[in-house]
């Protein structure tokens, strides 16, 4: 009964991790932040649902939104992307799936960084595309010489994820350019989730919009503002790719069939996050921080690890005790909760990632835990 496209995908090992959870676990492999949403948003929301604001809404959202997010990538972005060039999504994860749908043929060929996000390989092969893994080096670099080789005519598009899930690593500027002009020259589309752009420690963030037009800007409020309940994200892109392509119009129809249009109350929630203050942004920013720090220095004397630039996770090399299922299990068994790198792909094989995105009182104790288990 069940369709083929569906059988080839696995369920999400991250989902059972969860699974596995006890009410004394210390949970690191959650990848949402523990923080409820600021007030104020939940109060835009609130006011929308009071004004009778249940009703369907545009298509690819309500206005106002779609030109708040087009002043936010001006102002922090200098890019230029039009209202009429924003589609309002169910998340991220929405934005990603349209985008693969609208672009991706039977066989044609997407390159996914290895380890990357479980959704990239997953929704590929829903769209029947063939993944092509971009490897990482030590310090989580993609090696350009080896996407150079490895385009094929089929080649459609690229995933790039900066920050990064799960490594944390943010892309420098000169790696992001360098992708970028093997997607101008074989005429490649950039595929950039930029879901982590506000949580960056010691970078600067750069989108590859910036440097090519041959880019879909994936974006959402889920990690910057805490709000991954509410289902809110976006695509943005540049009048010439539209131009192009008529892309916009071509995903509208994927985001009409499939979902009609964002929630409308959760769209005027978002609207308060962009216009209302940012203070909770830096705030919850300079407690990851200090979170990042706590993990790093507990963790640095027993594994192998690259200091995560951004997002909330770190992912440690564990070869030296075992693979990283073998690490994970033995963390798990000890009310650890963290993530098999191998969730992430082949390359995160002897890598688990844990998540700081929870109280810093905890992470201290299961710090504890961990370098005893480890000693
Ligand atoms: N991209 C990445 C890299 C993520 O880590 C996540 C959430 N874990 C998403 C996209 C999905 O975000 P959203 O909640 O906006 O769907």
């Amino acid at each position: 009964m069940i369709s083929n496209r569906c059988k080839n995908i696995e369920p999400s090992e991250i989902r059972k991790i969860f699974n596995m959870a006890t009410k004394d676990s210390i949970n690191l492999g959650i990848g949402e932040p523990d923080f409820d949403t600021p007030q104020h948003i939940v109060e835009g929301a609130k006011k929308a649902l009071d004004e009778g604001k249940t009703h369907y809404t545009p298509n690819n959202g309500i206005p106002e939104l779609r030109e708040a997010i087009s002043h936010k990538l001006k102002i922090d972005n200098n890019l230029d992307v039009d209202a009429n060039n924003i589609i309002t999504t169910c998340g991220a994860s929405e934005a990603l799936m349209l985008s693969l749908m609208t672009l991706v043929n039977k066989g044609d060929e997407v390159l996914i960084s290895n380890p990357g996000f479980v959704s990239y390989n997953s929704l590929t092969q829903l769209c029947e595309g063939n993944i092509i893994s971009m490897k990482l080096d030590e310090k989580f670099n993609i090696d350009i010489e080896e996407v150079k080789n490895s385009i094929t005519n089929k080649t459609k598009c690229i995933m790039l994820n900066s920050p990064a899930n799960p490594t944390g690593k943010v892309m420098d500027k000169s790696e992001i350019k360098a992708i970028c002009d093997i997607a101008e020259d074989n005429n490649i589309i950039i595929i950039s989730d930029e879901i982590y752009e506000k949580i960056i420690y010691d970078k600067k963030h750069y989108s590859p919009m910036g440097f090519t037009d041959n880019c879909i800007l994936i974006n959402g409020f889920s990690k910057s503002h805490a709000m991954t309940g509410w289902r809110i994200g976006y695509i943005g892109i540049n009048e010439n790719l539209n131009k192009k392509y008529d892309l916009i119009e071509n995903m509208t129809k994927i985001h009409q069939y499939g979902f009609a249009c964002a929630t409308s109350f959760a769209q005027y929630g978002a609207l308060e996050a962009l216009t209302g203050s940012q203070n909770c942004v830096n705030e919850m920013l300079n407690e990851f921080r200090r979170r990042r720090d706590l993990m790093v220095n507990g963790l640095k004397n027993t594994f192998k690890l690259t200091v995560p630039d951004g997002a909330f996770y770190v992912f440690p090399n564990v070869e030296e005790y075992g693979n990283g299922m073998e690490i994970s299990q033995k963390l798990i068994e000890n009310n650890i909760l963290c993530v098999p790198g191998i969730a992430f792909g082949s390359g995160g094989e002897n890598y688990v990632r844990f998540s700081y995105a929870t109280k810093y009182e905890d992470i201290e104790k299961a710090l504890e835990i961990i370098n005893n288990l480890f000693e």
